[in-house]
């Protein structure tokens, strides 16, 4: 018989922070930089938990170029070729530290990971990013990456679900991305009705990943500052977005001029727009979980970054976090039924 979970399971939008009083001056003085030592690798991470997505109009090295300067991370995406890694990391070294080289499950992708980690050896993280990160196959992949690269970092996902993040972090993950459905560009929830309120599976994956020593990702749904905020309080201990970065001068893809405004597009990684650049069209046995967006031109990616961070600045201070790493013991969430006024929108 089929199960119902009665418990009301929410998303960034349902919840607002409830402020605490606090001492901090100003929101200067607030330290967004983490230090965190990894179950599995034991390396040690420094630096601001924000990454942008190895989707490839986002996770460029371009991207990570820039991110870098501000001390956030950047998921690279699949696509470069193992030159390109090797010119990358000869011309930015100071880089190296905030960006992961990924793979998906294929032979070919794991030949192309090994490839580039010989020629790359400072780079330490490892992203293995499939879109259903249920099956047996993609654990015993795991338990194949870790053996093989027993001091890497590796991410691994997509799950929403405590006791897949227990069994990832037990077959050698170090760092979960917890996300089914959110993203701006998935359609999976639409084409399949599989997936997960993020705020809730954010809270649920992080307890289960923390009880192991274990660290999670809230991958995808942040639609402004204050979803990014929400989600590092809700016990996420990197929040990775995709929209929030697209647009910009350092994604790839032209810019497009439409009645005297300019756009560059963005798309899901498995929509039919990614899936004809990289796998020649859409496989049949798999509908597209993907939409194509024009989204506007922001420039820049830098602005976009200070206004992340003056956000994640502020959220602390108005909960009295003097730094990232207390904001979840200081959040509280109070349900609303309405986040903003949209008056003027
Ligand atoms: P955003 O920050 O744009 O809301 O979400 C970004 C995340 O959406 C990515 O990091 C990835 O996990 C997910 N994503 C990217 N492309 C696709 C896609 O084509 N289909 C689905 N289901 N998810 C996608």
């Amino acid at each position: 018989m089929p199960n119902i979970i009665n418990e009301i399971k929410l998303d960034f939008k349902d919840v607002l922070l409830r402020p605490k009083r606090s001492t901090i001056r100003s929101r200067n003085d607030v330290n967004l930089y983490k230090k965190i030592t990894f179950r599995n690798s034991k390396k040690i991470y420094h630096g601001v938990p924000v990454m942008a997505s190895n989707m490839d109009t986002v996770g460029t090295f371009n991207m990570a170029r820039a991110l870098s300067k501000n001390g956030l991370f950047t998921c690279i995406h699949k696509y470069y070729s193992v030159d390109e890694w090797k010119q990358f990391a000869k011309e930015n070294p100071e880089c190296l530290k905030n960006v992961a080289v990924s793979a998906g499950m294929s032979a070919d992708d794991f030949k192309r990971l090994s490839d580039i980690l010989e020629v790359v050896p400072d780079v330490s993280f490892i992203c293995l990013d499939v879109a259903n990160g249920y099956s047996q196959h993609f654990v015993e992949f795991v338990s194949t990456v870790r053996t093989t690269f027993p001091s890497h970092t590796i991410i691994a996902g997509n799950v929403v679900t405590g006791e897949m993040v227990e069994e990832l972090i037990l077959s050698g993950a170090d760092i979960i991305k917890v996300g089914i459905g959110p993203g701006s560009v998935c359609t999976t929830r639409m084409k399949t009705g599989v997936g997960y309120p993020q705020l809730s599976a954010v809270i649920e994956c992080a307890d289960a990943a923390h009880g192991l020593e274990g660290h999670i990702i809230s991958d995808g749904g942040c639609t402004c500052p204050g979803d990014v905020a929400k989600a590092f309080g809700a016990g996420a201990d990197f929040v990775m977005a995709g929209g929030m970065f697209a647009g910009h001068d350092e994604c790839d893809g032209e810019v497009i001029e439409k009645d005297g405004k300019k756009f560059k597009l963005f798309y899901g990684m498995s929509s039919s727009t990614a899936m004809e650049k990289h796998a020649g069209g859409v496989a049949e046995y798999r509908a597209s979980e993907g939409k194509t967006v024009q989204v506007p031109y922001k420039g820049e990616v830098r602005n976009t970054v200070l206004d992340i961070l003056g956000g994640l600045r502020s959220a602390c201070t108005y909960t009295g976090s003097l730094k990232l790493i207390e904001l979840p013991r200081r959040s509280t969430f109070v349900r609303c039924t309405q986040q903003l006024n949209n008056i003027y929108i």
